[in-house]
């Protein structure tokens, strides 16, 4: 039986980071994948395709609705719905073999086939042709990510009521395209065919869009999205999904028990994702879950049994692909006996509509329940010079520092550039900066992220410049 001081199972942007950290670390590694593919959910079915697709049906929106403005004429402008999905199938290809070629590099043995626990020690590896290979191990990291979760009642035939996935692999543009959940999954894919020409109608439990963003967010984007052509029922709860050959007919209803009919050509159910451990037997190491099903662990990663560690998706915290990998890392050096840290409140989160929405720290709800004492800054794209060049003036940068002593303690963003811009408040954040320092740093001009410096002098006794 082959041995190992740390086996990765999964090899998605926690699992395939974790084995390269380890392996750095002077780890004999092994990672488990039960697809041929390495890369997991983000690179296979999830952030690279979203954002491959969103990045084409962009251009085609500019070129519709944009170009001639510029002084760019076109004639006969198509969507090439199957060309931007092969164009998306040779990103997605690119970037996982981009992952196989780091293994090779970093000596890391990957073994393909579905895990399981034999016993603590032990993983029991079932191969396509279902013939069984055991490894030793002296330490795990349990990577297996998530699932989209589905709604009670509700079958998704993959046809016409379909998750994310067969959303990333449509072979015709629909005409309507209903959507259950206004989160992040629902508003970028929606973006996608809405930019394309269907008719979106999101339907949202909740009275916000992007309900656990900073509200400020959710309300601006909600506005832009409904000039681009999306429908919003906020506060109305899907009840009842029946797919046809052709046709799709959604029912929900309101806080108050009104009911209404949609019918559409297809389903987009986008309500949330859950943990994965499906036949990973950890019963058999004696692994924990909560009552959510995801791993338990400790603030070292570690689940109830030395030596088994836990990452990602699967453990508690934001299904987000950047936050997998910081855990990757620490599992990792842990083992190899560090004291790492990861600043949960300092990961970013990022909806890649356009304009992007993009946040960092707490949101103005959570300073209120909090009691704690801020001011606010904001400064409009429309008065940036930047963005009035690229017609990108939608949306705002809004800053919360502390009403004494002036720290950042969060930053919300909707606007051109937002996912990039973001990165500055992480870094001024993780150095504890207040509104003033990043007010008197030179932003190049013009940038959007001028936007930033003129927030933070807004909220620095109300000295933004330029409005
Ligand atoms: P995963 O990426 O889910 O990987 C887990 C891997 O484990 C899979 O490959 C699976 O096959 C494998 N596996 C499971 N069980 C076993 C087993 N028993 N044996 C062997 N292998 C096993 N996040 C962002 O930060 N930015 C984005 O832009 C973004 N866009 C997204 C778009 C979509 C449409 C979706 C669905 C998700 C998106 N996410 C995004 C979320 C992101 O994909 C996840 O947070 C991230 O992939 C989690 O990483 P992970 O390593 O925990 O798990
Ligand atoms: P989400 O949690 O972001 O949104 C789901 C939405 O569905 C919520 O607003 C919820 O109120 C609503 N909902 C639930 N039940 C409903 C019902 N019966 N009727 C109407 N609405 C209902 O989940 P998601 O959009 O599916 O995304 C899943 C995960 O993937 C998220 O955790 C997200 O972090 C991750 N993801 C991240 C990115 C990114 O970082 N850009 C992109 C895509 C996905």
């Amino acid at each position: 039986m082959d041995s190992f001081d740390v086996t990765v199972i999964g090899s998605g942007p926690g699992g395939y980071v974790a084995a390269i950290r380890c392996a750095q670390l002077g780890f004999k590694t092994a990672l488990i994948e039960k697809y041929n593919t390495l890369g997991g959910t983000c690179l296979n079915v999830g952030c690279i395709p979203s954002k491959a697709l969103l990045d084409s049906s962009e251009h085609f929106y500019n070129a519709k609705t944009h170009f001639s403005e510029h002084g760019i004429e076109l004639n006969d402008l198509k969507a090439n719905l199957p060309q931007m999905i092969k164009r998306k199938a040779a990103v997605v290809k690119q970037t996982c073999d981009g992952v196989s070629f780091l293994m090779k590099k970093n000596k890391v043995t990957v073994i393909t086939g579905h895990a399981s626990f034999k016993n603590a020690t032990i993983v029991s590896i079932k191969g396509a042709d279902d013939k069984i290979t055991e490894i030793e191990t002296k330490h795990t990291i349990i990577a297996t990510g998530s699932k989209p979760s589905v709604l009670p009642g509700i079958t998704i035939d993959k046809k016409r009521i379909i998750t994310s996935t067969e959303a990333l692999e449509l072979n015709e543009i629909p005409k309507h395209l209903i959507i259950i959940g206004g989160g992040v999954i629902g508003l970028e894919l929606g973006s996608v065919y809405a930019r394309l020409g269907a008719k979106v109608t999101v339907v949202e439990f909740l009275d916000s869009i992007i309900a656990n963003m900073d509200r400020s967010l959710g309300k601006e984007l909600q506005k832009v999205l409904t000039k681009e052509g999306f429908e919003f029922l906020l506060s109305h709860k899907v009840t009842s999904v029946k797919g046809g050959a052709k046709e799709v007919n959604v029912e929900a209803e309101n806080s108050k028990g009104e009911k209404i009919k949609i019918k559409g050509d297809y389903c987009l159910v986008a309500v949330g994702r859950k943990p994965y451990t499906e036949e990973l037997d950890l019963e058999k190491a004696g692994v924990q879950t909560d009552e959510r099903g995801r791993i338990i662990t400790d603030e070292h990663l570690q689940t109830n049994v030395p030596g088994i560690y836990a990452i990602g998706d699967v453990v508690k915290g934001a299904m987000l692909a950047h936050k997998a990998s910081e855990e990757g890392v620490l599992a990792a050096e842990i083992i190899a006996g560090q004291q790492p840290h990861i600043n949960y409140r300092l990961i970013p989160g990022v909806v890649y509509t356009w304009p992007e929405v993009a946040s960092v720290g707490f949101t103005e709800e959570e300073l209120k329940v909090g009691a704690v004492k801020y001011k606010t800054g904001s400064f409009p794209f429309k008065a940036s010079g930047r963005a009035r060049a690229s017609m990108d003036t939608d949306g705002f940068v809004k800053v919360l520092a502390d009403a004494a002593t002036d720290e950042i303690l969060g930053v919300h963003i909707i606007g051109p550039r937002a996912a990039d811009i973001i990165a500055e408040a992480v870094v001024a954040m993780e150095y504890r900066a207040s509104a003033e320092d990043i007010a008197r740093m030179s932003h190049a001009h013009p940038t959007f992220t001028e936007a930033v410096k003129e927030a933070c002098l807004a909220a620095t006794d109300n000295r933004a410049i330029h409005i």
